[in-house]
């Protein structure tokens, strides 16, 4: 019988909340068991080995020495290495960091920093070929279920390139820029469900930039609103989109 494909997860620095998310589910996750075999994952048990694997998941920043050097290894051993939420995919909010002076930041939290590594914010794709990157913060369960099972077949799997607002619209929500208020779904790649637009707030771009965005033409909507360009660019800061 052929053996089933070795699946793992591994956490660098995060809130682990796109772990939660994938383990929330529930059966989903239960079903998708059979057909793997789960090496690692920190939330459930965590391994420190590093073996070989046939596809990783890797939630979080590599913010330390300790992560970059782990992110390496897991790489050298890995066919399929996923990215997995948007610290991973391209920094999320711990890159605010970058965007500030990191040296004096850091002096507010910790009373000795000169042992303390205190690194640019960067996503995986900068330190390691990444073969296929999940964003969201967290992710959206549907969606990492989805690639699973297109992973599983053999697929790298394809993230239509659609902005929010195409959900948003079909959701029949109003739009909050048509009413002068910042929104960056123009720009953001879709697939949440324009979830954050249910309950009427704006998307602050978790998910990242569409591969074209169109931003002449949102910067037109915004200057025709008489909207402040810096507010847009604080806003492109709240998941490292600056
Ligand atoms: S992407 Fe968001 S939910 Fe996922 S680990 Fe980072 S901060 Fe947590
Ligand atoms: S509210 Fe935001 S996401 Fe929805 S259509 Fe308007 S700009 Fe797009
Ligand atoms: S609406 Fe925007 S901020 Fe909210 S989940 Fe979707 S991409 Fe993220």
């Amino acid at each position: 019988m052929k053996s089933k494909p070795k699946i793992a997860f591994f956490s660098l620095t995060s809130c682990s909340g796109c772990q939660v998310e994938a383990l929330n589910l529930g059966e989903e996750f239960l079903n998708i068991l059979k057909y793997i075999k789960v090496e690692n994952f920190p939330l459930i048990k965590e391994r420190k080995k590093i073996k070989k694997y046939d596809i990783v998941f890797i939630e979080g920043s590599p913010i330390t020495k300790e992560n970059i050097k782990e992110l390496k290894e897991i790489r050298k051993k890995t066919k399929f290495l996923i990215a997995l939420g948007t610290c991973a995919c391209f920094g999320c909010v711990p890159k605010m960091k970058n965007y500030k002076d990191k040296d004096e930041i850091i002096k507010n939290v910790y009373q000795f920093t000169k042992k303390i590594d205190n690194f640019e914010i960067k996503p995986l794709k900068d330190y390691v070929p990444v073969d296929f990157e999940l964003p969201g913060c967290p992710i959206d369960k549907s969606e990492f279920y989805w690639a699973v099972c297109q992973l599983l077949a053999g697929k790298i799997p394809k993230i239509s390139q659609r902005p929010v607002c195409y959900e948003c619209q079909l959701e029949e929500n109003e739009c909050l820029l048509q009413k002068g208020k910042i929104c960056l779904g123009p720009l953001i790649l879709g697939g949440c469900g324009a979830v954050c637009l249910k309950s009427n707030l704006q998307c602050d771009g978790c998910r990242g930039f569409l591969e074209n965005p169109k931003t002449e033409n949102y910067i037109k909507i915004l200057e025709k609103h008489e909207i402040n360009k810096k507010d847009f660019e604080e806003s492109l800061e709240i998941f490292g989109l600056k």
